[in-house]
């Protein structure tokens, strides 16, 4: 580790805190299900099943609260402290906590929200409600994105030749029309990024300020050709429905262990409730691979509908290792790290498809 390199040093003290947060939580829902439910919270099936639901839905807040209390410090630590101190995050940490609180606090409210919802489909149709419920979970997001108008978009890109490429790129893929969007984000952080924005009547093609900043016009033209094939091969839908198989088998190893744990009368008791979360949580952690091997395979076609699209090799290969070098990307992760953590594949293997490759140099970043 004495020569280990900048990029690889933060990703592995990244991944610890990752590691540190998620075992925080569990511990938090692993003594809560040894300790029982406090007295208030006992609420037998003879009260009713409104009662329990009651009950239940205030044990969820309490739980989900604790999680995100425990799991502070080790995300603050992350994103806050270690994103400072390798330069990539210039916010400053009263404004990540303040942004990080309103973040924790509609989580936690969806959250138990969730919870309810899942209890009701659970006393209503017993057999099926987590295949319902994986649906929903993964429908939530983005029901509420196109619900919510994505209004923030920045202004118009100001970059004309830069605008006239991807005028025309965009007519050559396919999506003539879509506006072009400067996004400021140069505050806040040094990551650099591009995304096409579809949430239902707003569809543009957003570019943070940090990669115009930096990066060339033909750079900048592969970064959204790749985004562009996102959209081709409706990659947002399939990870969706992907992630709703996930969820869903998820839950169906939660409802196996509440009834281990014995009978349920009714609404499932709010002592249950750390049972059911804790292996909610620990399936979705083991099936989590399988949702980042099919993200890496459509990384891997974004990338070649890019270079086909563009035919512009020299350029992907300069925009990945540019990139790789300023988000921090860890240049050579064990097999073990990428298929644990990796939504993209090891950036040595994106820009060896681009073309002649230095095997000096880092890896690639283009999300
Ligand atoms: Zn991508």
């Amino acid at each position: 580790m004495a020569n280990e390199d900048k990029a690889t040093r933060f990703q592995r003290l990244r991944r610890r805190a990752t590691v540190a947060a998620v075992g925080s939580c569990g511990l938090v829902l692993g003594l809560a299900w040894m300790a029982g439910p406090p007295g208030w919270a006992s609420v037998s099936a003879s009260a009713g099943s409104l009662a329990q639901l009651g009950s239940l839905t205030v044990g969820a807040l309490g739980l989900l609260l604790l999680c995100a209390v425990a799991t502070f410090p080790a995300t603050f630590f992350r994103d806050a402290v270690l994103t400072r101190r390798y330069g990539l995050l210039r916010e400053r940490p009263l404004a990540w906590i303040v942004d990080w609180s309103r973040h924790a606090g509609v989580n936690v409210v969806a959250g138990t929200v969730a919870v309810a919802a899942c209890a009701v489909l659970r006393w209503l149709m017993e057999d099926a409600w987590w295949a319902i419920g994986g649906m929903a979970v993964a429908a939530a997001p983005f029901a509420a994105g196109r619900l919510l108008r994505v209004e923030s978009r920045g202004t118009p890109l100001a970059r004309e030749a830069l605008c006239e490429r991807l005028t025309r790129l965009l007519g050559k893929a396919g999506f003539p029309g879509l506006g072009l969007f400067q996004v400021h984000v140069g505050e806040r952080t040094r990551v650099a990024s591009a995304a096409i924005v579809n949430a239902g009547r707003a569809r543009y093609v957003a570019i943070s300020d940090t990669l115009l900043a930096d990066h060339t016009d033909e750079e900048v033209e592969v970064v959204v050709a790749h985004e562009l094939a996102h959209v081709a091969h409706h990659d947002v839908v399939i990870a969706q429905a992907a992630l709703a198989v996930h969820v869903a088998a998820s839950l169906l190893g939660a409802e196996v262990a509440v009834r281990w744990a014995g009978p349920i009368h009714g609404v499932m008791a709010a002592a249950r409730l750390p049972l059911a979360l804790l292996t909610t949580g620990a399936l979705f952690l083991l099936l989590r691979p399988l949702s980042l091997a099919l993200s890496r395979l459509q990384e891997r076609r974004a990338d070649r509908y890019a270079l086909t699209l563009t035919g512009n090799g020299p350029a992907l290969t300069s925009v990945l290792r540019r990139l790789a070098a300023n988000n921090l990307v860890e240049p050579a992760p064990s097999g073990l790290t990428v298929w644990w953590f990796h939504s993209h594949p090891a950036a040595a293997e994106r820009m060896s498809g681009c073309g002649p490759v230095d095997s000096t140099d880092g890896g690639g970043a283009a999300r």
